[in-house]
């Protein structure tokens, strides 16, 4: 495992799930990290007492909120922004007002954080966007919505790859399949559809995610840069 000792992180979204498993990561790491929540006052705070990284009640869906909590971090390191929701359903029944909302945590949030940490980043850092494998693919009805956010942040990891590329600063895109959480449990019932589509069947775990991202974040990657990075199985094969 890479040294991360004294370098400075924000992880948005650690209160839960992937982002709880890279707070996690990073501070046994060295790391000194810092991550946002929203609607899990409780989880934050088990996950900062269990780490001591500081944590930050920010909404993700408020630009504002969101601009401030990233600006307040200061010059980091690394940058992984990974709060994101998911809703699938027919699309001429979804409610408009979700639909917004899910565009506005899981693309506008990446592009003005992202955007915000690149301004005081220090050189050769790295920003690494959660995306999915549903950027890429759509393995059944329902997942348009998710889908279309998904696909959005590879363009915002590319194009901010050239943008912040003159000082070393990496960008990319990991895009897990299924991973055992509460937004995608592996006893859920789309299990069984996804496992189907898998050469590996099973979900991954967050920890399995969180390996590749620190591998992304360590100077071993300094030369990936605009990519996406699929840890899915093969259901995308
Ligand atoms: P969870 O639902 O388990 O956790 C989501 C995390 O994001 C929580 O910490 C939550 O914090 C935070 N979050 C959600 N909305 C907001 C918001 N508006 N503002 C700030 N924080 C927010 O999801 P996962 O861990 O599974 O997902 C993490 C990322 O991985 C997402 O981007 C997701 O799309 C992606 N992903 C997940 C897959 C899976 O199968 N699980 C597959 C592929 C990609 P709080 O509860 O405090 O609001």
């Amino acid at each position: 495992m890479s040294d991360f000792t004294g370098k400075s992180v924000m992880v948005l979204g650690g209160s839960r799930g992937i982002g709880a498993a890279l707070v996690r990561h990073f501070a046994a790491a060295g790391a000194n990290v810092r991550f946002s929540y929203s609607g899990s006052p409780d989880a934050a705070a088990a996950v900062a007492a269990e780490t001591g990284a500081a944590s930050v009640q920010a909404d993700s869906a408020n630009r504002d909120e969101l601009i401030a909590a990233v600006a307040a971090a200061g010059a980091l390191d690394i940058m992984v922004i990974n709060a994101g929701v998911a809703m699938m359903g027919d699309p001429l029944k979804l409610d408009a007002d979700a639909v917004d909302r899910l565009i506005d945590i899981n693309v506008r949030a990446a592009y003005f954080a992202g955007v915000e940490a690149g301004r005081q980043m220090h050189d050769n850092g790295r920003i690494i966007i959660i995306g999915s494998v549903n950027g890429d693919r759509v393995p059944g009805a329902g997942f348009t919505a998710y889908a279309l956010s998904k696909s959005a942040v590879q363009g915002i990891g590319r194009g901010l790859a050239r943008d912040f590329a003159p000082r070393g600063i990496t960008v990319n895109v990991v895009q897990p399949g299924p991973v055992d959480t509460d937004m995608n449990p592996a006893g859920g019932p789309m299990a069984p559809m996804m496992h189907a589509a898998m050469a590996i069947k099973r979900h991954a775990t967050a920890d399995e995610v969180a390996g590749l991202v620190l591998y992304l974040a360590s100077p071993a990657a300094a030369m990936i840069t605009g990519t996406t990075q699929t840890m899915d199985g093969g259901l995308g094969i």
